[in-house]
Order: structure tokens, then C-alpha cells, then sequence
């Protein structure tokens, strides 16, 4: 679905996002992992259209969407939240959602569409549909909740998820983790997702890529990833017993539950993926 070939992103002389190569198979969730100022939320915001790229090439189902505005990357079926929730605070929920809906859908559609868009997209993440509820109730998890109801309510087929747990208490990050699978399993959205805490990630991911000083040093699956010497060493540290540990105890989990083991198609690890020669 998804092909980011050799994609660079420089400011001014730094490269934020050095030669990145990976590619999305449909109905995967990748997770995009690695330390602070890794690279992720960059990737996200090229792939977005925020920036273009500096150099690279970025393909969603074959049609280069490199450069391209983002209300157009919006249009052509990716939709993002921010790490950083981004509401209009003076509109109502539905009122956010449906505006999300309105402005971002692939095809033209009336008020009452995308309200019933914004409608089905909070049903979904699990916000009150009501008329006239404000903004004020709503706390830290919340707001993420609605950052990603308003990314649904484009309706769109590649969703990019940046840290949506930051801020949020452990169980509140495994339902916001169960619910990513949801919106997968239920809708067929190829999700990406960006999050830094490992182990709440690796419940839900099919596939992993760990980026480090805007480069690639891993990738496959959570297993191992978890297992990767360099990644051990540049950004689990004293962590990695307990991730190599929640990685086990998942795969040991869904072996017992084979149709939640099931791997899309192709989203094995393919020779050549990675971007640098390690
Ligand atoms: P992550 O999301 O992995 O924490 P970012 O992609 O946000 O990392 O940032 C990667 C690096 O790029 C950081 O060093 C950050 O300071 C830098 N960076 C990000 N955005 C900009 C920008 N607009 N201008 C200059 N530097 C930036
Ligand atoms: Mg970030």
C-alpha cells in the first residue's frame, strides 16, 4: 500500500529523517519506534505532506504522494493524528468531527454526510455524539481520542497514529492499544503508528521499525526487534528484559488464539528493506 524509498528530510544542514526505506503491506500495523528526536514525528509530517521531502519518494498504491499538499494526502485516504492534540477548542465534538469529515473525505459530500461520517467515527473511538457537548470534560485521553475520531472521520485507508499514549495511565494505554486494533480488524485500516513506550506497542503491531538518529537500525518483527543488539543498546537499555518479556508472553498469547495470531499477507520482512547495509 504504503512505499517510502531513501526518504530524506533536512533542516537546513540536519537530516531529521536520513534515507528511510520501508513499505506497508494493507491491513498492517506497523509500529515506528525509537528514542526522542528519532525522526518518527517527521516521517509522519513528510509522509503527511507537511514537508516535502528533501529527497526519496514516497507511493501509495503505486502514485507518488511525495510534496503533495496535505489536505491532498488527506483527500487520497491517509489521515494522521498530531502528537500534540489539535482541536478547534471552541467547537463542540461532533462539531470537530464532522468538520474533519466535511473537509478531509475523498469525495464531496453534504453537511449531513459528514456529520453522520463524524457520527460513526466517535461511536467508534467511544465520544459522545450528542449535539452541543464542548470540550471542557475532556481530559488528556480524551482529547487524543478525539484527535483520532476526527482522523476516522475522513474515512481514510492509511492511518497514521503519532504517540497517542503520551499522558495517558496504563490502562487507558491498553484500551487506546486494543482500540488501534479495533479500527483495523473492523475497518481494514492500514495503521502506522508512532509510539515510544515499547511494550503497550508491541500487544498490537504485525511489524516493527526503529529509527535512530533518522535512520533505520531495525526492522521485523516484534520479536526481533526486541532482540536486535543495536536496538538493545541504543534504546531499550535497562528495558529490554521486560519488553523481550511482554513480546513472549504476547506471542504466547496469541498462539492460543490463532485468528488473533493471523499476520496480513506480505508483512513478513523482505530482503532489501532496510535502508542502510547493516
Ligand atoms: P521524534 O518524533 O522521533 O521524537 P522528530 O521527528 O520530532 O523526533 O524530530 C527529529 C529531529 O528533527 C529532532 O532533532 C528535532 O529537533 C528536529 N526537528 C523536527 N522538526 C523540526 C523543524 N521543523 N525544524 C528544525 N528541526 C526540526
Ligand atoms: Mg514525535
Amino acid at each position: 500500500m504504503l512505499e517510502v524509498v531513501q526518504l530524506t528530510k533536512r533542516f537546513g544542514g540536519f537530516a531529521a529523517v536520513d534515507r528511510i526505506s520501508f513499505r506497508l503491506e494493507r491491513g498492517e500495523i506497523l509500529g515506528l519506534i525509537g528514542p526522542n528526536g528519532s525522526g518518527k514525528s517527521t516521517t509522519f509530517n513528510v509522509i503527511a505532506g507537511l514537508y516535502a521531502p528533501t529527497e526519496g519518494s514516497i507511493k501509495l498504491d503505486g502514485v507518488e504522494i511525495g510534496g503533495l499538499a496535505p489536505n491532498e494526502v488527506c483527500r487520497r485516504g491517509v489521515a494522521r493524528t498530531f502528537q500534540i492534540p489539535r482541536p478547534f477548542r471552541k467547537l463542540t465534538i461532533l462539531e470537530n468531527a464532522t468538520l474533519a469529515a466535511f473537509y478531509g473525505s475523498a469525495d464531496r459530500i453534504t453537511r449531513a454526510e459528514a456529520e453522520r461520517r463524524a457520527h460513526e467515527a466517535l461511536e467508534l473511538i467511544g465520544l459522545p455524539r450528542e449535539p452541543g457537548v464542548g470540550l471542557e470534560g475532556l481530559g488528556a485521553a480524551g482529547l487524543k481520542k478525539l484527535e483520532m475520531a476526527r482522523a476516522l472521520a475522513t474515512r481514510p485507508r492509511l492511518l497514521l497514529a503519532d504517540e497517542s499514549l503520551g499522558g495517558l495511565d496504563e490502562a487507558e494505554m491498553n484500551q487506546a492499544a486494543d482500540m488501534l486494533r479495533r479500527i483495523r480488524d473492523e475497518r481494514g485500516i492500514t495503521i502506522i503508528w508512532v509510539e515510544h513506550i515499547m511494550g503497550v506497542l508491541m500487544r498490537v503491531i504485525d511489524r516493527a521499525i526503529v529509527l535512530d538518529h533518522g535512520e533505520v537500525i531495525a526492522q521485523g518483527l516484534p520479536t526481533e526487534v526486541a532482540h536486535d543488539p543495536k536496538v538493545v543498546e541504543v534504546y531499550l537499555g535497562t528495558d529490554a528484559d521486560a519488553v523481550q518479556q511482554q513480546v513472549r508472553a504476547q506471542e504466547a498469547k496469541s498462539a492460543k488464539t490463532p485468528q488473533e495470531a493471523k499476520v496480513p499477507q506480505g508483512a513478513n520482512l523482505r530482503e532489501g528493506d532496510s535502508a542502510r547495509p547493516h
